[in-house]
């Protein structure tokens, strides 16, 4: 039985050991992956204890939030770990309520807004709106692109990245936008139209992704999720120079919703088209191939360096 009083005595225990297991923590995962590892893209899970789970199974050292609205939500999470959690606030951007509770947030020490998954256009005045904002606010914007449904009525996300989305990053050059989902990562190949969710095979060079992230000093790319490790798992050669290439813009993220960090549960959830990841922690799956893909020293940016830059915040 859950009772308030064991709950006092678990809430205290934490506390004491937390510095301690944090330190012995931080050693442990430097040594797995070669270099501590930051989660840009986790969705935090209701129970503090399953967060921390799955960045200790996984070993992550620390993982950013994305899908807290208040402080109070964020706070009731990092407790549990003190140090080891940031957060993207996360509102409706429809709503003059949403972009209110964006703006709090911001001013609460939320370190960036995201993921953004509405279904409205890539350039649409939802997403001008909040770009602007985010300027103002000096804080990154991160946006799920996504073309083809995952399952019947799924409906799309951020539509038109491929045409659209460059005029968004000339106009607000101000703005760190942080590209994520499977639009963004189908149309790192030239040749992809939308097909598949998910498109498979040798990558054609000059897609649209590689280009934008080429050209636009306000652009930059996360890992995540299926659509991150499957483009990245295409083509060995391509991943290579693509890592290489923008290696002081890419983040590690996983999106994983596994329980245990080794793949336990559902790594992919409400996605069939993710099948290829069943039974895989997408953490560790995406680790593997970054760590097999680029040298030491690039592979620390993109799974370290390089969010903590984006998110200021000491390494
Ligand atoms: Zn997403
Ligand atoms: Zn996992």
């Amino acid at each position: 039985m859950f009772t308030r009083r064991g709950f006092l005595e678990t809430v205290a225990a934490a506390a004491a050991v937390s510095p301690l297991a944090s330190q012995a923590l931080h050693a442990q995962t430097a040594g797995e992956w070669g270099s501590p590892v930051f989660d840009l893209h986790f969705h935090p899970r209701p129970k503090p204890e399953a967060n921390i789970a799955h960045q200790d199974g996984a070993g992550v050292t620390k993982a950013n939030l994305l899908g807290a609205q208040t402080l109070a939500q964020f706070k009731a999470i990092d407790a549990a770990a003190p140090g080891r959690f940031t957060w993207f606030a996360r509102g409706d951007i429809s709503k003059p309520e949403g972009i209110a509770s964006l703006k709090q947030a911001v001013k609460d020490g939320a370190q960036g807004l995201g993921e953004l998954k509405f279904h409205v256009a890539a350039d649409g005045p939802e997403l001008k709106n909040v770009a602007a904002m985010a300027a103002d606010l000096n804080v990154p914007v991160l946006i799920h692109f996504q073309e083809v449904d995952h399952f019947e009525n799924e409906g799309k996300w951020s539509t038109g990245f491929a045409k659209n989305f460059e005029a968004m990053l000339k106009a607000y050059p101000k703005t760190k936008f942080i590209g994520h989902a499977d639009a963004f990562w189908a149309n790192v190949s030239a040749d992809y139209h939308n097909e598949a969710a998910y498109p498979s095979g040798p990558i054609k060079p000059g897609g649209i992704s590689d280009k934008l992230l080429s050209d636009y000093a306000n652009f930059y790319g996360d890992c995540s999720a299926n659509s991150g490790n499957n483009a990245l798992s295409r083509d060995a050669e391509f991943t290579k120079g693509f890592l290489s290439r923008h290696q002081d813009k890419l983040m590690f993220g996983s999106d994983c919703s596994c329980s245990d960090g080794h793949g336990a549960g559902i790594s992919q959830a409400n996605n069939p088209a993710a099948a290829r990841l069943n039974g895989q922690c997408v953490a560790r799956s995406t680790l593997t191939v970054l760590k097999a893909s680029t040298t030491p020293g690039v592979f620390k940016k993109i799974v370290w360096d390089n969010a903590h830059k984006m998110l200021k915040i000491p390494a």
